[in-house]
């Protein structure tokens, strides 16, 4: 197994990760970067960022990501496209296990991993994903070129999901379980401009059906009332956009999390309950997670890790 010690180890690589890796590095801190399963996080699935500063014509997932990565590499980050397995923060220096076959001591972690797409939970998920299901219609909207499909949530995120799909495929149904959507004013006017999207309210999902490939979803609309209708809707793709779940698993035999799996941190710094190990970007944040607020947070656990190592006297 390879050993190597680092003063700073950032687990994760979307905005947060990528910009504490810039100002430990601008610290002459010298990062270790892994940037994880999906490297450069969930922006590279997203489509057009319109709401990051500085790009008055907006920017895709992608380029905005590439060019914070290029940015932190110019300064010095060793940024490795690998993932983290394991952690032990019992002790210092802390320690951390990558799929590389590398074992990492670390003075400070910056924990910054996000969070994925959540799931409903039904068994007929598992079996169409892949043939049918899925959670990012930038990734699999190509191979529903002018068929029919689904998107399921009320939020930003299946708005653009829907947005996105309704430029592909022939017709898009957004399946929300309450009567209003939870997405942003001018989201919620654009997919009721797209006339090929029809928004399906009070409507959730019961089951998928298909012999080999997905062929529709069986839903009920206003269910348990006096107005239930469970009925068959026939579609080729069913995409989820129903929020995302923390990536922690492997942090919480060491860090505190919420209840909802968030890394708790201490009043308006990214400490975590373990010294050296800071907190930054979704992994931290159920409230805001934005691509802005989570460089924003990325930035200060760089500076209470910086600060941290001048308190160590390091
Ligand atoms: P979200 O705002 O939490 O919305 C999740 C949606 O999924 C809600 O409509 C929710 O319904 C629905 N939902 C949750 N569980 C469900 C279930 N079991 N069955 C059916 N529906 C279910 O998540 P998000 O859309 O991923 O957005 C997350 C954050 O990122 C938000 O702050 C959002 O503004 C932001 N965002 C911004 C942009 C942008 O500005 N371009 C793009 C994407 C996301 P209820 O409303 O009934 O709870």
């Amino acid at each position: 197994m390879n050993q190597i010690h680092t003063k700073c180890l950032i687990i994760g690589s979307g905005p947060a990760g990528f910009t504490a890796a810039i100002y430990t590095s601008r610290a002459n801190m010298k990062p270790l970067v892994y940037a994880g399963h999906q490297p450069g996080g969930q922006l590279t699935i997203t489509t057009e960022v319109e709401n990051f500063p500085g790009y008055h014509e907006g920017v895709t997932g992608t380029q905005l990501m590439a060019d914070l990565e290029k940015q932190a590499a110019r300064f010095g980050a060793d940024i490795r496209q690998g993932i983290i397995t394991s952690v032990d923060f019992s002790q210092h220096p802390l320690r951390a296990i990558a799929d590389d076959n590398t074992e990492i001591t670390a003075d400070t972690v910056i924990i910054s991993t996000g969070a994925t797409a959540r799931y409903l939970g039904l068994p007929d998920e598992e079996r169409y994903k892949g043939m049918g299901v899925s959670a990012c219609a930038t990734c699999d909207g190509f191979f529903y070129r002018r068929k029919r499909v689904a998107v399921v949530g009320g939020g930003d995120t299946a708005c653009e999901e829907a947005l996105y799909l309704s430029n592909i495929a022939s017709e898009v149904f957004l399946i929300v379980r309450k009567d209003y959507l939870r997405a942003s004013k001018v989201m919620q006017r654009r997919v009721e401009e797209k006339a090929n999207i029809t928004v399906l309210f009070n409507a959730n999902t019961l089951g998928l059906y298909g012999d080999d490939y997905l062929e529709g979803a069986q839903l009920v609309e206003f269910a348990s009332t006096d107005k239930e209708r469970v009925y068959n809707l026939p579609v080729d793709g069913f995409f989820l956009a129903i929020g995302h779940k923390p990536a922690t698993d492997i942090f919480r035999p060491w860090i505190e999390l919420d209840e909802a799996g968030y890394i708790k941190t201490e009043g308006q710094s990214t400490r975590t309950n373990v010294a050296g190990v800071f907190a930054a970007g979704d992994v931290a944040d159920p409230n805001y997670r934005q691509a802005i607020t989570a460089a924003g947070s990325g930035c200060k656990a760089a500076l209470d890790a910086e600060r941290y190592l001048t308190e160590q006297g390091g």
